[in-house]
C-alpha cells in the first residue's frame, strides 16, 4: 500500500524570486477563475460542465491568445494543475455525498491586503529537485529553503503559498507503507476529556499543552485591540499583521503538537481506536472546542502513522455511549460533569472516569474489528483471568493467517 504525504518548509526567496512566486500565484487564481466563469456559461446554455481534459485543452488554446500570453508564462506543469484541482471541486461540488461547496471565485490580494494565493507545480522529468539547500521549481529557479527533515521518496508536488506573513512549499511525497502486522500485540483505546487531556487505556496521558491557553488568550487580546482600531488605516494593518503571526504560530505549535502526540501512540499501540471525534467533542464541549478540535487531528495523524508501520487505526461509531461504562462488568452509568469517578452500582469496582471511557473505547473498537473481520483474537487456553488482563491481548491480521505453532508462540 502506497501513501501520499505532505510536509511543509520554509522558503526564503531573494527579491526577484519573491515577485515571480507572487506573479504565479496570481495566474493561478486569473487561470482558476477563467476555467470557473467558463464552466458557469457552458451550465447555464446546456447544464453540462468542462472536466479536465476539455479544460487541458482550452488552456493550450488560449495560450495563442495575445490577451492570455500570461498564461504562456506560467509554468505549464502548474497551470494544468489548476485544470485539474478545478475538477476535484467541481465533482466534490455538485456531488451529493459530499458536504463540500460549489467552487467559489478566488479574491484577489490586492482587494484583500492580506494575500493568500498558492499555485502547485507538477514534478515532470525530476524538474522539481533539492540540491544545496535550494529547491529548484520551473520558471522560477533555485529557492532557498529550510530543510528542516530528510525527504522520504522522491517529490511528486510543490504547492508554494505565503501564510501568515510567511513563504512556505508544501511538497507531496510518496511512500510505501511497511507490510502490514500479521502479529498486532498491543491494542489501546484514547479518550479524552472536557479538559483536551488525553487517556489511554494502555495508561498514556497526555496533557493539552499550556502554552496553547496561552496564545488563545493573547489572540483574544490582539483581537480585541484591532477591533477598537479603524479598518483600513496604518495601525489597523500593523495590528492586523500582528494577529496574523500570532495565528501562524499557534497554527504551527498545534500541529508540533499534534504530530508528537500520534507518534507516541502510534509507537505504542498495534491497533489505535478513537471515538468518531466530530459528534464526540460536540457532545461534550457543546460546540466550543470543536472548532479547535485537536483531538481529531491527532486521530487522523495517528491513522497515517499507524498504517505506515503496518497497524490498523479504527474509530468507533458516532453513538456509541463509552463515559461512565464500568470497566469490570460494561453497566452503564450517568455522570454530571464534575463525576471524576466512580463506583459501580452492579459489580462495586470503583472507576476513574477517563480510563474506565479509554477502556470502553477499546473494548468497542476492539468488537467492531473482530465483528468486520480485520482481526482475529487469539485466546490464551491458561487461564481465563488472562482474559482481563488488558495488556496480554493478541490479536492476528485475519486475512493473513498464522499456522497453529506460531499462535501458540504468540499467546505464550
Ligand atoms: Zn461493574
Amino acid at each position: 500500500m502506497k501513501k501520499t504525504l505532505r510536509y511543509n518548509f520554509r522558503l526564503k526567496p531573494n527579491p526577484q524570486q519573491e515577485l515571480k512566486l507572487i506573479e504565479f500565484g496570481s495566474y493561478a487564481r486569473g487561470l482558476w477563475n477563467f476555467l470557473l466563469s467558463e464552466n458557469q456559461r457552458q451550465y447555464e446554455a446546456d447544464k453540462t460542465f468542462s472536466f479536465y481534459n476539455e479544460m487541458a485543452s482550452k488552456i493550450k488554446a488560449i495560450k495563442k491568445l495575445p490577451e492570455f500570453s500570461w498564461v504562456k508564462a506560467f509554468d505549464s506543469g502548474a497551470a494544468q494543475q489548476v485544470a485539474r484541482d478545478l475538477d476535484t471541486a467541481l465533482r466534490n461540488g455538485t456531488s451529493k455525498k459530499s458536504h463540500q461547496y460549489f467552487p467559489k471565485f478566488k479574491v484577489s490580494y490586492r482587494v484583500k491586503k492580506q494575500h493568500n494565493d498558492s499555485y502547485r507545480s507538477v514534478n515532470n522529468n525530476n524538474c522539481i529537485r533539492i540540491e544545496n539547500g535550494a529547491i529548484t521549481l520551473p520558471k522560477v529557479g533555485a529557492v532557498p529553503i529550510v530543510l528542516h527533515r530528510n525527504l522520504v521518496s522522491s517529490i511528486k508536488t510543490a504547492t508554494v503559498q505565503y501564510r501568515h506573513g510567511k513563504w512556505e512549499v508544501s511538497l507531496t511525497q510518496e511512500v510505501v507503507c511497511d507490510e502490514a502486522k500479521r502479529l498486532l500485540k498491543s491494542i489501546a483505546g484514547y479518550d479524552i476529556n472536557s479538559k483536551q487531556t488525553i487517556v489511554g487505556s494502555n495508561g498514556l496521558t497526555v496533557d493539552n499543552p499550556k502554552y496553547l491557553k496561552q496564545a488563545k488568550q493573547k489572540l483574544t487580546r490582539l483581537q480585541r485591540q484591532l477591533s477598537r482600531k479603524k479598518k483600513g488605516s496604518a495601525r489597523w494593518n500593523k495590528a492586523k499583521s500582528r494577529l496574523n503571526s500570532l495565528h501562524g504560530s499557534i497554527a504551527r505549535k498545534r500541529m508540533d503538537f499534534a504530530h508528537k502526540t500520534a507518534h507516541r501512540i502510534a509507537n505504542e499501540s498495534d491497533i489505535a481506536v478513537f471515538e468518531d471525534l466530530n459528534v464526540a467533542g460536540m457532545q461534550k464541549f457543546n460546540g466550543r472546542m470543536v472548532a479547535d478540535n485537536i483531538m481529531g487531528l491527532i486521530s487522523d495523524l495517528t491513522k497515517y502513522k499507524v498504517e505506515l508501520r503496518g497497524g490498523v487505526h479504527h474509530e468507533i461509531g458516532r453513538f456509541e455511549r463509552t463515559t461512565g461504562v464500568c470497566s469490570h462488568c460494561g453497566q452503564h452509568h450517568k455522570l454530571a460533569l464534575k463525576d471524576r469517578d466512580f463506583t459501580c452500582v452492579s459489580c462495586g469496582t470503583f472507576s476513574d472516569r477517563d480510563y474506565s471511557s479509554a477502556i470502553a473505547v477499546q473494548r468497542l473498537g476492539e468488537s467492531d474489528l473482530m465483528a468486520n473481520g480485520t482481526v482475529v483474537r487469539l485466546t490464551s487456553s491458561t487461564s481465563t483471568q488472562q482474559k482481563l488482563d488488558v495488556k496480554t491481548k493478541v490479536f492476528a491480521l485475519a486475512k493473513l493467517s498464522l499456522g497453529s505453532e506460531e499462535i501458540e508462540k504468540a499467546v505464550a
